[in-house]
């Protein structure tokens, strides 16, 4: 896990609009962070900026100690579930959460263990030989999520369009994302513009609009140990 730290981050596009507006924020190791403000308020592109998916205007990220602005994307310890959901339906589920350890090479016997564990943290060990389209949409989901944390990722990225999906299944990724949070101890960045998802989640939620942070209501665990 990892503490990720924004300093000054802005990001202006092209056209002068701009979209992150001087965002300072300091995340814990293994906080679980919302994010949420109205559609447009620039929280993916807080993420995306993360990930490297989008340049930094001005600013700094941090992840740890380490300045993320010069790291090439896939060097970053992220995993972005927003870009993991992918899923290739020739593939069974093993092949389709080994996918991203095969194309970084890791020995087969690293991969069998980690795809084998991640399978059986998530509850779908019994279906790593089953075909993408024999597969129910929440263990398609948690293929998903594997494929995310066999790379060992210090901190997951969530962005509501991973999770644009009906609210039984959001619930059970979110439950998923939550013991992943608290058991493997990745640091979470949770982006919603569902108010009562963001209120009723009991994390620390930094509201955002129009590119800047308004204000951040602090994990109510936090609040009762006052
Ligand atoms: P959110 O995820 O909060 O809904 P985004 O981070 O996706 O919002 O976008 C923030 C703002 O940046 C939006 O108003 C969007 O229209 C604008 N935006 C996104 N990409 C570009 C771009 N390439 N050029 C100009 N404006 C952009
Ligand atoms: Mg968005």
């Amino acid at each position: 896990m990892s503490s990720v730290t924004f300093e000054h981050l802005t990001k202006t596009y092209p056209n002068g609009f701009v979209s992150v507006d001087d965002v300072n924020l300091h995340i814990e190791d293994g906080e679980f962070v919302v994010f949420h403000g109205p559609s447009g308020c620039g929280k993916s592109t807080i993420l995306r900026m993360i990930g490297g998916l989008e340049d930094i205007t001005s600013g700094r990220i941090y992840l740890d100690n380490e300045l993320l602005n010069d790291i090439l994307p896939r060097d970053r310890r992220l995993s972005m579930a927003f870009q993991n959901y992918t899923l290739y339906k020739n593939f069974n589920t093993y092949e389709n959460i080994a996918l991203g350890l095969r194309l970084r090479n890791f020995p087969l016997t690293v991969i069998d263990s980690r795809v084998k564990t991640a399978a059986k943290f998530l509850g779908i060990a019994e279906i790593l030989d089953k075909k993408l389209k024999a597969i129910s949409d929440a263990d398609k989901q948690r293929t998903a999520l594997c494929r995310a944390i066999v790379c060992q990722p210090k901190v997951m990225l969530v962005d509501e369009d991973f999770a644009r999906q009906d609210e039984n299944r959001r619930k059970e990724m979110i439950s998923d994302i939550l013991k992943i949070n608290r058991v493997m101890k990745i640091t979470v960045l949770y982006v919603t513009n569902n108010y009562e998802e963001a209120v009723s989640l009991g994390k620390r939620t930094v509201f955002m609009k129009d590119g800047k942070i308004t204000h951040i209501s602090e994990a109510a665990e936090k609040r009762s140990k006052c």
